[in-house]
């Protein structure tokens, strides 16, 4: 952080553990099967995660007090990763996603923005966005 600083630094920090990313990055992209379905502040993003892929990865980060872990609900995901090569039509998380719906198989969502500056590719924007068409292509 503090070579960002002095010399202007951006770097690029992939993980798939957020709990570290949490602590690294300013801006986050989270990526399934190669695509971006959510963006922003990563700060936004660890206190209101929309999209339902990032919310099962954020529900996987164990929680450092065991009486609130008990408590959380853990979102496990059914089946098995698709092959990038052959994602699956519509969404690509639509084959393991909890909250599907039947057109999320057939069309796949474009980016939708919210005011708190982050956003998301996924169905369930609709209805409560401020903007769209932002994002990551
Ligand atoms: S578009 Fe549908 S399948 Fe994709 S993340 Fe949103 S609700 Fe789930």
């Amino acid at each position: 952080m503090a070579l960002q600083q002095e010399l202007g630094l951006s770097y690029v920090f992939i993980s798939h553990d957020l709990s570290v990313v949490r602590h690294m990055a300013d801006d986050l992209v989270v990526m399934y099967l190669g695509r971006a379905v959510e963006q922003g502040p990563a700060r936004a993003i660890f206190d209101q995660a929309r999209h339902p892929y990032t919310q099962a990865l954020l529900s996987a980060i164990p929680l450092p007090d065991p009486k609130r872990q008990r408590q959380r609900r853990k979102i496990i995901l059914s089946g098995d990763l698709p092959s990038p090569l052959r994602p699956p039509p519509g969404c690509a998380f639509s084959s393991r996603c909890p909250q599907r719906m039947p057109r999320c198989s057939e069309q796949r969502p474009d980016w939708s923005a919210f005011p708190d500056g982050t956003s998301m590719r996924c169905w369930l924007a609709e209805g409560q966005t401020a903007d769209s068409g932002a994002g990551i292509r």
